[in-house]
Formats: structure tokens, sequence, C-alpha cells
């Protein structure tokens, strides 16, 4: 924290090319949602200083895309050095600044540091094909080349990994990246940029290989209709992402989007209560419930409805809710007082709406919960046509139903807007392969006998239907970072035309 906090005027520039670093008049206030502390005063950036930001981007991508991918990576390896030895010291200005658990911030981290591992060994491969051509002596190849500027938009609950996914993946394939993350959460951004800085340096390579802008969604909205900007991806709310999409659309650009979950688990006859139960319970209030993953729906078979609720009645009763700093707390605050609001009304409209509460909530009280943001997890038993089953509240409320088929089950599973991550509880072979089959779980993440929250690094990541269809971090994500070349190779002494063509002159 000392190094952020140095800057004597105690206002921290909100915009930095590398490690140049720009004031303005406009200012964030990151408070933490611990005890409402006045963490640090960040300015936010000028529309003069984005452009800025994006020359000097645009000319440090002209000699990045130069470098051969894995001395790329290398500069990535040495970035991730940097983060394991700063690990705790990262993970404590999470949890600081975002409210999440200690555990959960240097898992954060550590998400990081992963995908940079990912990110070193894809910059020695990125393949691409050769094609069998069908006229004689000619070679068809498919080459993948950078984009350019990348805009990583993010939101606040992952206020260092969702960046690091973008980021890392896209240098290594010859991408500069400018960054806006979350005006809840400013500081991350800021402390992280002053590591990859730090490399650049070493490396002697172009500063503005990383950049970071800050301000609200008008800063956001400089990047989505900017042209110069290539590709911007975009995490956060299903509102976002619809704006975001227009923007970028309308310009003809790319755009890719993680954006809200609305997870479910099926919890089967067979289910195994032993994985069950911290399944259930780490999806659901991991994070304080505000994880995009974060598990929201529980659709109980009828036979183990109540001996399934009851373990996990039994397993909310031992949570430990508070200082997210203390490594006995399940559980920390949620991020602002809105956030508390929504947790409130989100319970009371599934309440009006036929809703039985299962497991009390309510808003904590007491010197140790003075930000007023301390929730306690809820549970409300509904019925699928419930309408607050179809909506994202990012807050620890579990709503339970019962099902008696397994068709059933699937078809309440997949009847939401969403589509992120999904999971089924079940020893049985024929219930599990159907849940990933075509007719199983629409969702972008479909798991069996672990949670839907807490995904590797070396899968694809993201969604179906509203949360926006965009896949990031493993597997073959990468290719969202890069454009794709056909090229055709004639090495011969003729010039036969595609299709059999004939042209004579
Ligand atoms: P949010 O949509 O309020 O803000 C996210 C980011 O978008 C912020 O940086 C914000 O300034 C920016 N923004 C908002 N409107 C914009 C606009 N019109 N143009 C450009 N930028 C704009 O989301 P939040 O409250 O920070 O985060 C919670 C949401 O994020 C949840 O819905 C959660 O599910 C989702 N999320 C999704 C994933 C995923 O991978 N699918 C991961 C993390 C969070």
């Amino acid at each position: 924290m000392e190094t952020l906090i140095a800057n004597d005027s105690k206002v921290i520039p909100g915009t930095w090319v590398g490690k140049d670093s720009f004031l303005s008049t406009n200012l964030i206030e990151s408070y933490s949602p611990i005890d409402n502390s006045l963490l640090g005063a960040v300015s936010t950036t000028t529309r003069e200083q984005y452009d800025t930001v994006i020359t000097e981007a645009y000319k440090a991508f002209k000699e990045w895309r130069k470098i051969p991918a894995p001395k790329r990576g290398a500069f990535v390896r040495a970035f991730a050095d940097r983060v394991r030895e700063k690990k705790e010291e990262l993970a404590k200005l999470i949890t600081l600044e975002m409210g999440k658990s200690i555990q959960e911030a240097l898992g954060e981290v550590q998400e990081i540091i992963d995908i940079c591992d990912f990110a070193v060994g894809l910059s020695r491969q990125l393949y691409g094909l050769t094609i069998q051509s069908e006229r004689p002596n000619h070679k068809m190849l498919e080459t993948w080349h950078p984009l350019g500027i990348v805009g990583i938009i993010s939101a606040f609950n992952f206020p260092m990994a969702v960046w690091s996914w973008n980021s890392t993946i896209a240098w290594v394939c010859g991408n500069v990246t400018v960054w806006k993350p979350s005006e809840k959460v400013p500081l991350c951004a800021i402390e992280l940029q002053k590591i990859v800085s730090q490399v650049l340096d070493e490396f002697n390579y172009p500063q503005a290989i990383s950049s970071v802008i800050n301000g609200d969604y008008r800063v956001g909205e400089f990047l989505s209709h900017d042209h110069r900007v290539a590709l911007v991806s975009a995490t956060g709310s299903t509102r976002m992402g619809k704006e975001v999409a227009k923007a970028v659309s309308e310009r003809l650009g790319r755009y890719l989007l993680e954006l809200g979950g609305n997870n479910a688990i099926i919890v089967t006859p067979s289910a195994d209560l032993k994985l069950l139960i911290p399944a259930v319970v780490f999806g659901a209030v991991g994070t304080a419930g505000q994880r995009c993953t974060s598990t929201r729906r529980l659709i109980i078979h009828n036979n183990v409805y109540e001996k399934v609720l009851h373990a996990i009645k039994n397993a909310y009763n031992q949570l430990k809710i508070g200082n997210p700093l203390d490594e006995k707390n399940h559980l920390g605050p949620l991020i602002d007082k809105t956030a508390v609001d929504n947790y409130l009304k989100a319970i009371e409209k599934a309440v009006s709406n036929g809703g039985r509460i299962i497991h009390h909530g309510g808003v904590l009280e007491g010197e140790e919960y003075a930000s007023g943001l301390y929730v306690k997890p809820c549970i409300i038993e509904v019925t699928p046509e419930n309408p607050m089953v179809q909506v994202e509240t990012f807050a620890p409320i579990l709503y339970v139903m019962r099902y008696e088929r397994i068709e059933e089950a699937i078809e309440i599973h997949n009847n939401v807007p969403q589509g992120l991550s999904s999971s089924i509880m079940t020893l049985n072979m024929r219930e599990a392969e159907y849940f990933l089959s075509s007719e199983g779980s629409d969702c972008g993440i479909a798991n069996v006998n672990i949670g839907t929250s807490g995904a590797e690094i070396g899968g694809a990541f993201g969604g179906e239907k509203e949360t926006g269809g965009g896949r990031e971090s493993g597997s073959d994500a990468w290719k969202n970072y890069m454009r794709r070349q056909t090229t055709t190779i004639n090495y011969g002494t003729d010039l036969p035309l595609a299709q059999g063509i004939k042209f004579t002159i």
C-alpha cells in the first residue's frame, strides 16, 4: 500500500501509460467496504489524456508486434515472477479494496500467476495451419497476427485476475492493452500497472504496451466507440455488455463479452453429500455471492430435498461473517450500499412472489459491521415460476426448488436468460452424460460433482445467452486476440485459377 499512497498530494494519478502518469481534477474516492475507510483518491482520465494513451499505445504496438512471440512470453514470465514475490501484498490490497476473504484474494493472485504460465507456454505455439490446395504447385496456409490495441473493461469483483486473463494472452499474441478497471476498485489496477511498467523497463520494451485509464462508464465508452481499439474485452453486467456491444458493432469492431451468470446445481438422489455441501456453500457464499459463477439456484430431487436442505442449513449455521482480512471469517462485506439495497429488495420480492425463507438473511449490526455492508447469507424456497430466479442478484441469496424427473430439472435449469456455469451432483452415469449432452445444460461451463464456482485457467471461460458468448483464458481463447490470415503461395510456372475457371488474355 505504501507504494500506492506515496504521492504527497494524496491524489493518485488515474491515467498511466507505462510508468508515466497523468493527474486530472475529477476524482474517484476508493473506500474499503471493510470499514468505510478512505484508501485513496484517484484522478479520472480526461478525453485528452485518453487520446495520448491511445496514440502511445499504437506506437508501442508497432514495435511490440515485431518482437518474436517467445520473447514476449519471456516478458510475461518475468512479470509473473514479480507477482509471485508480491502475492501477499497484492492479495491484501484486493481484500482491502474489494472486500473478498483473504484466502480468495490469494487465490485471485494465484490466478494471475497461473494465466502467465499458460501464456508463456502459448507464446511458443499460436499455431496456424497448412491446408491442401486444389491447384498444382500451390500451398495454402493460415497464419495468426496480432490485432493492435486491446481495450479491457473489468468488473469490481475480480479486480486483478480478469485483467490478467486478457492482458497476458493479448501480450503474447503481440497486442498492447489499455485497461479501464471498475471505478469501485481503481487502486488494484494501479498497483498491477506499476509492476508491469517496472518489468517493461527491465526489458527495455515500450512502456505503452500496458496502460491504465480510470473513471466510470463514460471512460469505458471512450474505448467502445474508438475505431483505433481493435478489440474491446468487457467483463461486467449484462446491461453494460449490451451497451458495449452496440457501440462496438456500430463501428464493426470486435468485442468479447463476459457478463452475468445465474448458476445452478442439480442435486440428484445419488448426490454425495460430502461433495455437495462444501460445493454449495462455497458456491453460494464465497466472495459474499459476488462471483459471476456464484451458485444462485439449487434444483433438488424430491426424494432428497429435506435431507439436503437440512445439511445445508447446518453448514450455514457454522459460517463466520466479518473482517475478510481475518482468515477465520468465511465471508466479508458486500461492495457498497447499492449492493446491500439490491440484496434486501431481492429477498423482499422473492418472498412477495410466494418464496419461503429457509435461512434468514439481513444486514448485520454492531461495531465489527459498522460499514453497514455485511449481510447474512439467505436461503429461499421458491417455485421455478418465481420471477426472482430469472435475475442475477449479486449477493449471497440461494433459491432452492424441487424436481421429480431429470428432464424437468434440466428444463428448469435452462429456463433463465443467462448461461454461464452449471453443475450436476450425481453418481448415476446416465444422468451425468445426459446433463453434458446437447439436450443437457446450455451453459458455457458444465461440471459434474463439483460446484459452479472456481474455474481453472486451462479451460476456456465464458457463457452463452445473456452471459455474452465470449471465451477467455485457456484452451484456444487466444484466437480472440488475433486475426486470421489465409495465404496461397504459387511455386509453379502457371497461374491456374480456383474452381477451374478459364480466363485467357
Ligand atoms: P458493471 O457492469 O456495473 O461494470 C463493469 C465495468 O463496465 C466497469 O468498469 C464499468 O465502469 C464499465 N461500464 C459500465 N457501463 C459501461 C458502458 N456503457 N460502456 C463502457 N463501460 C461501461 O458490473 P460490476 O457491478 O462491476 O460487476 C458485476 C457484474 O459483472 C455481474 O453481473 C457479474 O456476473 C459480472 N461478471 C462477469 C464475469 C464473467 O466472466 N462472466 C466475471 C466477473 C464479473
